[in-house]
């Protein structure tokens, strides 16, 4: 599977109900996806249930082993991986985009295998001894979303088989080719049913996942819509979650920066995967002292950075995913200039054009209530809001529902400190937005979720701890 025709091929359904998949950029029609059924999970689920039994008797440095092997496969066939994920997410291969993310895949999968997680030794003295160990949990289900399939699905598949849980995996409707060519090619090396796959809507397969007593934890990112359904359905089984949930991330721009120098990594905290990520910048609050050279440097960078289809190896921003999505940013654009704001670049889409483009937009100026700072626009569509002292920036940067991230943008690194502590987010980055790293913990506050991801604590969240003491 190492060219894109193979790798398509071997993914090609051969019967049953299937659904046909555009490219979001040129509209081509690129294949044909599996839509499957409830009848179907059901299967994937006592597959996994069976394979568990053997997989979690194997030593932890046999699936070690096997997740590196795994990771291996990933990147014999990663060109033909980032072709397929470019063609049906729409985003380019170059820059932070489609390599990157089957690049990210693999580094996840070995960080997955290598994090230590040693027996613990809680009390050894005259009062007693007690360890703690962390075992398997069963059958883990996850439930990813289309803005980035692959590498959201590897962190909740590679954590989970290292603890020695088998997994079934639903991907989201419109990226399900992306998973399913994962999937494939890591079950080249993977023993038989440890690691399933399931596709289908996610109001019937997704909720069915989510309502099985066989299930033990569900991985679950997307939007917080979505999270509070499974909460409901988690209910009957004391069903473990970890909630990857919808952001609105807030950056404060304090007056003391250096409005070039923090031009470049305020454009990628805002637009990485043309917008579409969950911990994206989605909302700026500029010092009226330096805010009309901020937006100025934004806008100077952001006019030369290039979008287009995604094989084309020059561009490094692509279309929206989805028309879904692509009318949501639409909305929200149009909402903020009929209330005045001031777009000061893009904004201007041509809806007849082949593909779901939305240009890169910047909206000066803009009430800090309007619809396209308060709503997640998940797209190319950046509102810039203008404060006169931080209290009132730190206020509105909390007042959302949402906590996934922050960012505190300054030279002074002990005040930005002192911000960060005050703002309600699972993450606050300092001079930069978005960043990930496989041994520091993601997740969110608030109704952005619960649960991290990555590192030990990632280990952890897929294994009941369980003491062992006398
Ligand atoms: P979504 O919630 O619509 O769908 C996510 C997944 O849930 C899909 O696989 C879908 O089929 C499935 N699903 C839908 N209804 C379901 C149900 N009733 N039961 C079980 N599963 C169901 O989200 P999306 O539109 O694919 O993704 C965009 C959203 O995801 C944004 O809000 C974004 O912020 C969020 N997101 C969060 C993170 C994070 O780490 N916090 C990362 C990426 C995306």
């Amino acid at each position: 599977m190492k060219t894109y025709e193979s790798l398509l091929e071997a993914i090609t359904p051969t019967g049953g109900e299937t659904r046909e998949v555009f490219d979001p950029a040129t509209g081509e029609k690129i294949g044909d996806a599996p839509v499957q059924t409830v009848a179907d999970l059901e299967a994937a689920i006592d597959r996994a249930e069976a394979a568990q039994i053997e997989w979690a008797r194997l030593s932890d440095a046999e699936r070690i082993q096997y997740l590196h092997k795994a990771a291996d496969a990933i990147e014999a066939s990663a060109e033909a991986l980032a072709e397929l994920l470019s063609r049906e997410q729409g985003k380019p291969l170059n820059g932070p985009n489609a390599r990157f993310e089957v690049g990210g895949s693999s580094v996840w999968t070995r960080a997955a295998a290598d994090t230590p997680l040693p027996v613990e030794v809680l009390v050894d003295d005259e009062s007693g001894y007690a360890e703690m160990h962390y075992r398997p949990i069963g059958v883990v289900g996850a439930i990813s979303p289309w803005n980035w399939p692959m590498m959201i699905s590897i962190w909740q598949i590679a954590p989970s088989l290292r603890m020695g849980n088998t997994v079934v995996i639903k991907p989201a409707e419109t990226t399900t080719l992306s998973v399913l060519a994962l999937v494939t090619v890591m079950n080249q090396v993977l023993p038989e049913g440890v690691l399933n796959i399931v596709t289908g809507p996610g109001r019937t397969v997704g909720d069915a996942l989510t309502r099985s007593p066989k299930v033990g934890k569900i991985m679950f990112t997307g939007s917080t819509e979505v999270g509070k359904r499974i909460i409901q359905a988690s209910a009957d089984n004391i069903t473990r979650l970890t909630l990857e949930l919808g952001g609105n991330d807030a950056g404060i721009v304090l007056p003391d920066v250096d409005a070039a120098e923090i031009a470049e990594n305020l454009f990628w905290g805002g637009f990485i995967n043309t917008g579409q990520t969950c911990a994206a910048l989605k909302r700026l609050y500029v010092h009226d002292s330096v805010y009309d050279e901020v937006l100025e440097k934004l806008v100077e960078f952001a006019k030369n950075v290039p979008m287009g289809v995604g094989l084309d190896e020059q561009n490094v921003l692509g279309p929206l995913q989805n028309k879904g999505q692509f009318d949501v940013v639409d909305r929200l654009v149009e909402a903020a200039k009929a209330s005045g704001a001031r777009v000061v670049l893009g904004g201007n889409p041509d809806r007849d054009a082949p593909g779901y483009f939305y240009p890169t937009t910047i909206v000066a100026d803009i009430d800090p209530h309007n619809a396209l700072v308060v709503e997640e626009q998940f797209g190319p569509a950046l509102p810039v809001i203008r404060y006169t002292d931080v209290e009132e920036a730190i206020r509105l940067a909390n007042e959302l529902e949402f906590g996934l991230g922050a960012s505190v943008w300054s030279k002074d690194r002990a005040e930005a400190t002192r911000i960060a502590a005050r703002l309600e987010s699972g993450t606050v980055w300092i001079n930069s937005h978005g960043g990930l790293h496989p041994m520091i913990p993601f997740g969110g506050a608030k109704q952005s979720g619960y649960g991290r991801e990555f590192g030990v604590e990632g280990l952890k969240a897929v294994s009941v701890p369980q003491v062992v003491s006398g």
